[in-house]
């Protein structure tokens, strides 16, 4: 019996590459046995569109939503990593397992997927039994080609990275895993908007863990096996334009 993996995304209303994104995040699922994606709509309510694509996906899913509020809401003046996303996205995808937790695998393990980055599917099974908080490198991330722990006889013992020396666990939010059984043990661990800057990842695993308890994955993080990758506005038109395009793009 595989233990489920819950994927826990948060997705925003990026106009033209939200279902791009998605339909990208959608095929790798495909392949990847005994997962429950959890989607978390950045929105008051769960749109007609995300309602479809979740349905023909025939994965198995939980739809939700919650809005970002008007002040944290990043500007088109503004840059992107000015103020934190996807943060009470990701809660809702906790509590919903908080919630839960009688009927959900407890043997199951939770990872924070966000929905423009690329996943290699050999991540999953090199997760899945993940008996604390599992961890490994990320591409692209700090203005590197990569972040990563370093690691001795399968432990962490430092980290290469390029910002952040005050971070406590220095990882992008694709690099790493949480048992289920962990994190339901902690009910104060969830992320926060009031962490500063690029500390959610360390906020919430300093709730559930120390650094020399971490378990190596991806070949004692040697391998990539997760890109941060992120989506660019593609069109320079809004919304208006693309019904003015005589296509079904909502599809
Ligand atoms: N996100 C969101 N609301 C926002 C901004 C982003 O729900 O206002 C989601 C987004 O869809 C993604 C995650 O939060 O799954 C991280 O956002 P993004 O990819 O923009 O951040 P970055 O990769 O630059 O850290
Ligand atoms: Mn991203």
């Amino acid at each position: 019996q595989l233990p489920i993996i819950y994927i826990i995304t948060p997705t925003n209303n990026r106009v033209e590459t939200q279902l791009a994104d998605l339909t990208r995040m959608r095929n790798t699922l495909w392949l990847v046995p005994k997962i429950v994606w959890i989607l978390i709509e950045d929105s008051t309510f769960k749109t007609p569109k995300i309602t479809k694509f979740l349905k023909e996906s025939q994965l198995s899913y939980v739809h939700l939503s919650e809005q970002t509020p008007d002040d944290l809401i990043i500007r088109s003046n503004e840059k992107t990593w000015s103020k934190p996303r996807g943060v009470l996205q990701r809660n809702k995808g906790i509590d919903w397992l908080r919630e839960n937790s009688k009927d959900i695998d407890s043997n199951g393990v939770i990872f924070f997927a966000d929905d423009d980055n690329t996943y290699d599917i050999r991540l999953f099974e090199e997760i899945r039994y993940t008996q604390k908080v599992s961890v490994w490198p990320v591409a692209f991330v700090g203005e590197l080609m990569y972040e990563r722990p370093i690691c001795k006889n399968g432990k962490v013992t430092g980290w290469f990275r390029s910002w952040g020396d005050s971070r406590p666990f220095p990882i992008d939010m694709a690099g790493f895993a949480i048992n289920l059984r962990l994190l339901l043990a902690h009910p104060s661990a969830r992320f926060s908007n009031l962490v500063q800057r690029g500390m959610q990842e360390s906020h919430l695993l300093s709730h559930l863990i120390s650094v020399n308890e971490l378990e190596p994955k991806a070949d004692n993080c040697t391998k990539i096996f997760v890109w941060h990758t992120n989506t660019r506005k593609i069109l320079r038109f809004g919304e208006k334009r693309l019904q003015q395009m005589n296509l079904k793009y909502d599809q």
